[in-house]
């Protein structure tokens, strides 16, 4: 049933205007306000907090379909789902539940998570952005890059350095409202794909934040980031799915169509051999983006399973994408046939919430440990 939901609105409401988006590099405001009306915003996050009480294994499924149309859309969801509200949920307070996982989960207000800095992606520990502390609250000041929803998020959640001399263990988590002094919106990136997503650095100057707003202990923060991206990577693997098998179902449709030398392309078996590995490839990509999600739900150890997802879907997404605009022909390299959009929306898959390097070495350490 979720399947199918989200395959109807990605048709309906996802597929009409995605051209267009991505070429004005619009976001889909008003297409992410009717996902949250439908529950798509906070899909796992308890009833009780306004969520929709599902598993992580439906919160894919769904992800992977509204890839297949839109990963603009998609990442918006992932990251207000997966960092989040997942983040708040678990390692939030009571107090921050209510106030800021209620509105998110129900899809009225939109967050964002911000780790990155100019000087500080793969290398999240060098965090320069301080939050001094000051008693009854911190003061934070820096600044933040490439930030998803960077621009229509409410309500940001964001890392700062509070101790340098403790390193990684100095550092915060925070709750921060777009609304207040001192918080400011900076440029927005002109991208190479998911040009539809709003990416954009942001700013602390002089922002005070309440105590009440830290996530968990004092020097949590980092820990809470490790945490959260390791679960958020599942959502990107189901990105990186969906963008493969979208532009694996259009090439399939595509080679049944188009005739060359008397007959569908399907028929020169150097087609038929390149869907053949597409739709393995995908599938593989499938199976360990469930598999990560199911450990996740089983409350068992993921984080080296949704770094191989994450790794093996996005490549594939790479692979799957160059390989459907090639089925094309010259059709495949112009916008109307989507297949060279989702080529360019694949890549991002391999760099953002940690590049493929960093998941070959979050596995290579856990099968060394092992
Ligand atoms: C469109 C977009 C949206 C994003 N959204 C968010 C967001 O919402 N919130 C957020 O916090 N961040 C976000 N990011 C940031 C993203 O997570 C970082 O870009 C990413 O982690 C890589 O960091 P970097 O760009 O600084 O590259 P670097 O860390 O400088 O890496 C450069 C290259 O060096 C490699 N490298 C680095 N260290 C190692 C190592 N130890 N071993 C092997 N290779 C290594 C990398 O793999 C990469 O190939 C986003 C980025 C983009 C482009």
């Amino acid at each position: 049933m979720i399947q199918q939901a989200a395959r109807d609105f990605a048709q309906s409401e996802l597929l009409p205007g995605v051209i267009e988006r991505d070429n004005k590099q619009q976001f889909p405001a008003e297409q992410i306000r009717k996902m949250g009306e439908l529950g798509f915003m906070g899909m796992m996050v308890d009833p009780k907090y306004g969520g929709g009480g599902m598993d992580n294994l439906s919160y894919v499924i769904a992800m992977e379909e509204l890839s297949k149309v839109d990963a603009s859309a998609s990442v918006a969801m992932s990251v207000n789902n997966s960092l989040v509200c997942w983040g708040i949920e678990k390692y939030g307070s009571e107090e921050q539940r209510q106030k800021y996982l209620v509105p998110l989960a129900t899809g009225q207000k939109l967050g964002a998570f911000c780790l990155s800095e100019p000087e500080a992606g793969s290398d999240a520990t060098s965090q320069r952005t301080t939050a001094e502390f000051k008693g009854d609250h911190y003061v934070l000041n820096g600044n933040k890059n490439w930030i998803t929803n960077g621009n229509t998020a409410d309500y940001y959640v964001v890392m700062a350095q509070t101790d340098k001399e403790l390193g990684h263990r100095g550092i915060n988590a925070f709750i921060v409202e777009k609304s207040w002094d001192g918080f400011v919106v900076g440029k927005k990136e002109d991208k190479m794909g998911i040009r539809g997503s709003d990416t954009h650095s942001i700013m602390f100057q002089d922002v005070k934040v309440p105590l009440e707003n830290r996530i968990g202990e004092d020097g949590f923060g980092f820990k809470f980031a490790m945490k959260v991206l390791s679960g958020g990577r599942i959502g990107i693997a189901a990105q990186a799915l969906g963008i493969a098998a979208g532009a694996f179902e259009l090439a399939t449709k595509y080679s049944k169509e188009r005739k060359a030398f008397g007959k569908t392309i399907s028929q020169h078996q150097a087609i038929a051999f390149k869907l053949a590995d597409m739709a393995t490839q995908v599938e593989a990509a499938r199976l360990l983006t469930y598999k990560a999600a199911r450990l996740k739900d089983a409350g068992k150890p993921f984080d080296m399973e949704s770094a191989m997802a994450k790794l093996h879907a996005s490549e594939t997404a790479m692979k799957v994408t160059t390989e459907a605009v090639q089925v094309h022909g010259g059709y495949g390299f112009v916008k109307e046939y989507h297949v060279e959009r989702l080529m360019r929306d694949a890549k991002i898959t391999q760099i953002y919430e940690g590049t493929s390097e960093i998941q070959r070495l979050v596995i290579s350490r856990a099968v060394l440990d092992a």
